[in-house]
């Protein structure tokens, strides 16, 4: 099992797209991420990301979380 961000309702990428167009999680990404985008398009895996969680904390539909998952 891995630690990950995972973007509740990820598969509805409508709603999504509404959930974080605040921009919230892109503004405080210290990797300067395009976190938006990556939870659009349901996939929060991004080489660069050090799971500091300031995406997750800085949600204001907490719609971002921590999650386990198994590796691939
Ligand atoms: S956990 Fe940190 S590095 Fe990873 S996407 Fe969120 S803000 Fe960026």
């Amino acid at each position: 099992m891995i630690l990950s961000i995972t973007c509740d309702d990820s598969q509805n990428t409508q709603h999504q797209e509404i959930n974080v167009q605040c921009g919230r999680c892109t503004k405080y990404c210290p990797m300067s991420l395009n976190v938006q985008a990556m939870a659009v398009k349901g996939n929060m895996d991004h080489h660069e990301c050090v799971l500091c969680g300031e995406c997750v904390d800085n949600c204001n539909k907490k719609v971002l979380r921590f999650a386990w998952k198994s590796k691939k």
